[in-house]
């Protein structure tokens, strides 16, 4: 990747925790992981920086948010290891009203929160539809090859208002292929990535336009009855602006929330749906996420309608 040449003469090299591979080879005195929690491809990119820290004292730093993968666990739990927690609040006098109005604020008093703001490593939650287990067990091995798609599908579930610069867009692209990881053919779900953003329209349609050109997406879709019309409109806008011709299309919800979300959660715990790499965010709101206690979050209400419309396009997909 990158290389830092500090004053002294020493070479920092930099790595990605979405390129494992590129993590072969070189002689490394020391390492710091900066945010080892979310990096997309963990354990393969730890794996491979363990091989090539092999000089002086090896040592290593990691900084992270705490959260609840096997092999996070496992590290502090080692006899070598040395574990300093520090919550967001003993930080406080660094950081800006801005901050503290708009970042910390919404957080407080959430079972997020105590992951985010107070470094607690949360268990699993009493009540939320998914556990990190669940999503583990199915994650799709980062030197497996995906198998070929035949659909992609960018939906997104828009901020309430275009106002309300306090709510994400969720956007979550799906797929779905034929795949042999139960031994036999079935129409299995992908999890691809994570584009959810909190902007302009503008800027969710861009993100989300980017998103269909990275995954060679087939459609970008929108909830009809929740400000699906107006997700189109601005798709459309967006991609006249890009000269480009985007597909747009709204589905329809019959049911609450919850009623769409179960379906779904069923069909992670048939090992139907994988996640390609660690979705840090989504899997966190997954995780935390109870039923009919506040709303549900972007990111969640775009997986579900994702998979809902790929479920509803194969009936094959419960078999
Ligand atoms: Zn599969």
């Amino acid at each position: 990747m990158g290389e830092m040449v500090f004053p002294s003469g020493c070479k920092g090299k930099l790595f990605s925790g979405e390129e494992p591979e590129r993590a072969r080879g070189p002689n490394l005195y020391a390492l710091w992981a900066d945010e080892f929690c979310s990096w997309k491809y963990q354990k393969a990119t730890w794996d491979m920086l363990m091989f090539s820290l092999r000089k002086g004292a090896s040592q290593t730093c990691i900084t992270t948010t705490p959260k609840p993968s096997k092999l996070w666990r496992e590290i502090q739990a080692r006899d070598t290891s040395r574990v300093i927690k520090m919550r967001t609040y003993d930080n406080i006098a660094n950081l800006s009203r801005a901050y503290i109005e708009n970042i910390i604020k919404p957080y407080e008093g959430t079972t997020l929160g105590r992951q985010e703001l107070d470094a607690e490593d949360l268990d699993n939650v009493d009540g939320a539809l998914w556990t990190h287990e669940l999503i583990e067990k199915y994650r799709w091995p980062s030197d497996k090859p995906l198998p070929n798609f035949t659909t992609v599908l960018i939906p997104i579930d828009p901020a309430a208002t275009s106002k309300d610069t306090s709510d994400e867009a969720g956007i979550i692209p799906v797929a779905k292929a034929p795949c042999n990881c139960k031994g036999e053919t079935q129409l299995h779900a992908f999890v691809l990535a994570d584009y959810t953003l909190r902007g302009t329209p503008d800027q969710w349609a861009g993100a989300a336009i980017n998103a269909m050109k990275q995954h060679h997406g087939d459609a970008i879709i929108g909830e009809a009855n929740n400000g699906g019309e107006m997700v189109s409109t601005i798709i459309r806008y967006a991609a006249a602006e890009r000269k480009m011709s985007i597909p747009c299309r709204l589905v329809w919800a019959s049911d609450g929330k919850q009623t769409r979300a179960t379906p779904i959660q069923m069909l992670y715990e048939q090992g139907k749906v994988h996640h390609v790499g660690n979705v840090p965010l989504l899997e966190d709101e997954m995780t935390t996420w109870i039923p009919g206690v506040g709303r549900s979050p972007n990111r969640i209400d775009s997986l579900v309608w994702g998979i809902t419309e790929l479920r509803l396009q194969s009936g094959s997909f419960f078999k």
